[in-house]
């Protein structure tokens, strides 16, 4: 379970987060949605160590990871897909996916990560940079996969992606949920998406939830 409480997190003297409080339960697929520049990555790397909080508190499975390095919030349980889904062009799939056991104990990716993505055990040999959107898409998600989180915050895994594709990957990313008991954040901007992949939205404006809506209870 993660649990964020009177949550803070400013640039400078700008407080871009506002004292949020949210809870989302394991297994659960929650979709945190707002306008461009409303502090959906900001809340994400934060929550990833990425950048410093500046206020509140923040727990996974009850014990803290407020103010700790990243490194320390994978060990604890945490992946992060960030925006623009950066992967390496010039690595082979394979090696791009096994970039995520940087920093954690694992020496070698979870037997089933390539049942998940069936396009990239094909692929493996391919160089990154030669996949189309979508497959760098999943590519990204595979990789944060690899230290076999509990919880996976994804920011905004649609941008620049195909309608068409963009059901495929909510799919996948409930069959994984289903799979292996993962809990899910998500920011989002396209509702379609939200609505088919999220068991509960937020809506998030000016640094602060503004409405909640259950989809589905888990
Ligand atoms: P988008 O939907 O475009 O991805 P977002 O909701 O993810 O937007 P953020 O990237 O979190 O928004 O940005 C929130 C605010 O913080 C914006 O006003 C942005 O200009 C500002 N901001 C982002 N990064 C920095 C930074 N490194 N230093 C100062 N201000 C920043
Ligand atoms: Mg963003």
């Amino acid at each position: 379970m993660l649990n964020v409480s009177d949550y803070r997190v400013s640039y400078g003297q700008s407080e871009i987060v506002h004292g949020l409080d949210f809870t989302v339960q394991p297994n659960e697929i929650v979709a945190v949605m707002g306008r461009n520049g409303m502090g959906k990555s900001t809340l994400m790397k934060a929550l990833m160590g990425v950048i410093p909080e500046s206020g509140g508190a923040a727990t996974l499975d009850g014990k803290s990871i407020f103010g700790k390095k990243s490194h320390d919030r994978v060990n604890q349980g945490l992946a992060y897909v960030p925006q623009g889904r950066m992967i390496f062009s010039s690595m082979t799939v394979r090696e791009n996916i096994e970039t995520g056991l940087t920093s954690t104990g694992r020496r070698s990716v979870p037997k089933d990560l390539y049942d998940m993505f069936p396009v990239l055990l094909e692929m493996r040999n391919r160089r990154g940079g030669n996949l189309s959107g979508g497959q760098q898409q999943q590519l990204a998600i595979a990789r944060a996969l690899a230290s076999n989180p509990k919880v996976l915050l994804l920011d905004e895994p649609t941008e620049g992606i195909q309608p068409s594709i963009i059901k495929e990957i909510a799919q996948t990313l409930k069959e994984i949920r289903d799979q292996r008991g993962l809990t899910i954040v998500v920011t989002e901007q396209v509702l379609s998406f939200a609505l088919e992949v999220a068991d509960r939205i937020l809506v998030v404006e000016k640094g602060k939830i503004v409405h909640e809506e259950a989809r589905s209870s888990v």
